[in-house]
C-alpha cells in the first residue's frame, strides 16, 4: 500500500482562502491552494489510493500531479511504511529567562550598560540588539569592544548613524574581534546597500546593511513578506508566544526598561530594578502569550506561523489581539494593498 509523507520539517498552515506548506531546515514558504492542503491532511492517515476515493475520484488526475511536483522539489516522499516517519516534535524549549533584548543608548544616556550585558548574559540572553543615537559612534564602539570581550554572546546587532562614523576602521575591528555579526549604519546619505564579510573559507563573519532609512521608535513594526522566517525555533515559539516580545527586554535612551523601545509604558529605571524583577511582573509579561492566534485576521492568515508580531502599532489601540497596523496584507482576499 502506497502513501505519501510530507518531510517531518515541512508544515501546512491554512489560511482562510489559501495554505502554504514551511519547510523549517531549508526556510522555505509554498503557497498552495486550501484543496491541496485538504488532500494532503487526509494523506497523512490514508494511502494515496483511499485518499483519491475520498474525494470520490474527483481530482486523481490532480492528485498524482501534485504530489509528483512535491516529491521532486523535495516537500515529501512516497513510503510503504508510514509508521517509520513519526511527527517531529513542535514544543518550544529554552532554558534562557531572556531570549533577546534591545539596548538604546546616545550621548546622555547613563544607565549601567557593562552592568545591564552582565545581568542578561546571567539570564542566558543570547541575542543582542543595540542601538546607538550619539554623535560619536568611535568613542562608544571603543567601549563596546572593550565590554563584549567579556561576554558570549551568540548573535549581536549593532546600529549607528554614518554620520556618527569618523573612523572607517571601526567596523573591521569588531569584524576582527568576532564580536558583532550585523552591523545597520541608518541614514546614509547615498548608499543603500548590504555587505557580506566572509572569512578564507567562505564562512560568513559579518553583514553590513547601509540604509538611507532612518532608525526611530516610531519605524519598527513594519510586517513585510521579506521578513518571513520559516525556521523551527520561531515557527514552534510563535505556536504559543508571540515571536517579537517573548522574553524580550530593552532599556531606552533614558535608562527605562519596556518590552520594546517603542511602546510608552516603562516598569521603572534599570538603576532601579533588575532584569530578574522585571521579567517576573505580571504585566510586563502578559504579552508574552498573545501568539498570533490570538490576533484578529492573523489568526486567519496563512502566513501567521512564519511572520513576525508587532503589539505596540496595532490596528486599534484599545484591544491589544487587534493586528499589527503596518501590515498591508489581508488573508480573506489574498492580497498586500
Ligand atoms: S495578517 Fe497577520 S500573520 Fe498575516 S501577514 Fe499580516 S501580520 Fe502577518
Ligand atoms: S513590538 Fe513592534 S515596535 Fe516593538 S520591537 Fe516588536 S515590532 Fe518593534
Amino acid at each position: 500500500m502506497k502513501y505519501f509523507r510530507l518531510f517531518a520539517n515541512c508544515k501546512i498552515v491554512r489560511g482562510a482562502k489559501r495554505s502554504t506548506l514551511c519547510d523549517l531546515y531549508k526556510g522555505r514558504i509554498k503557497i498552495i491552494p486550501t484543496l491541496l492542503d485538504e488532500v494532503l491532511c487526509k494523506l497523512q492517515e490514508a494511502t494515496i489510493t483511499d485518499t483519491k476515493i475520498h474525494f470520490e475520484s474527483a481530482y486523481d488526475e490532480g492528485i498524482d500531479l501534485y504530489l509528483n511536483d512535491l516529491i521532486s522539489d523535495d516537500w515529501g516522499f512516497y513510503t510503504e511504511e508510514p509508521h517509520l516517519f513519526p511527527d517531529m516534535s513542535l514544543e518550544f524549549h529554552s532554558h534562557s529567562l531572556i531570549l533577546n533584548s534591545i539596548l538604546d543608548w546616545d550621548d546622555n544616556s547613563d544607565y549601567d550598560f557593562s552592568e545591564s550585558l552582565r545581568e542578561l548574559e546571567e539570564l542566558g540572553c543570547e541575542n543582542i540588539q543595540i542601538r546607538y543615537y550619539g554623535q560619536d559612534v568611535d568613542v562608544f564602539g571603543h567601549r563596546l569592544i572593550s565590554m563584549l570581550k567579556n561576554h558570549n554572546f551568540t548573535y549581536v546587532e549593532f546600529y549607528f548613524r554614518e554620520i556618527s562614523l569618523h573612523n572607517k576602521d571601526l567596523i573591521g575591528e569588531f569584524i576582527n574581534s568576532f564580536l558583532i555579526q550585523k552591523f545597520v549604519v541608518f541614514d546614509c546619505e547615498k548608499t543603500e546597500e548590504m555587505i557580506s564579510k566572509e572569512d578564507s573559507n567562505k564562512n560568513l563573519l559579518a553583514q553590513i546593511v547601509y540604509t538611507k532609512s532612518s532608525l526611530s521608535e516610531e519605524s519598527c513594526g513594519v510586517i513585510d513578506s521579506k521578513w518571513f522566517y520559516a525556521n523551527i525555533n520561531f515557527y514552534t515559539e510563535g505556536i504559543d508566544h508571540n515571536t517579537c516580545l517573548n522574553r524580550k527586554v530593552s532599556v531606552s535612551r533614558e535608562g527605562f526598561l519596556k518590552n520594546c523601545p517603542s511602546m510608552k509604558n516603562s516598569y521603572g529605571h534599570r538603576s532601579k530594578l533588575s532584569f530578574k524583577e522585571l521579567i517576573n511582573m505580571e504585566q510586563f509579561n502578559r504579552y508574552w502569550s498573545i501568539s498570533k492566534s490570538k490576533v484578529s485576521t492573523c489568526r486567519d492568515c496563512e502566513f501567521r506561523l512564519v511572520c513576525p508580531d508587532c503589539r505596540v502599532f496595532i490596528q486599534d489601540e484599545k484591544d491589544i489581539f487587534s493586528k499589527p497596523a503596518k501590515c498591508k496584507y489581508d488573508p480573506y482576499t489574498s492580497t498586500w494593498s
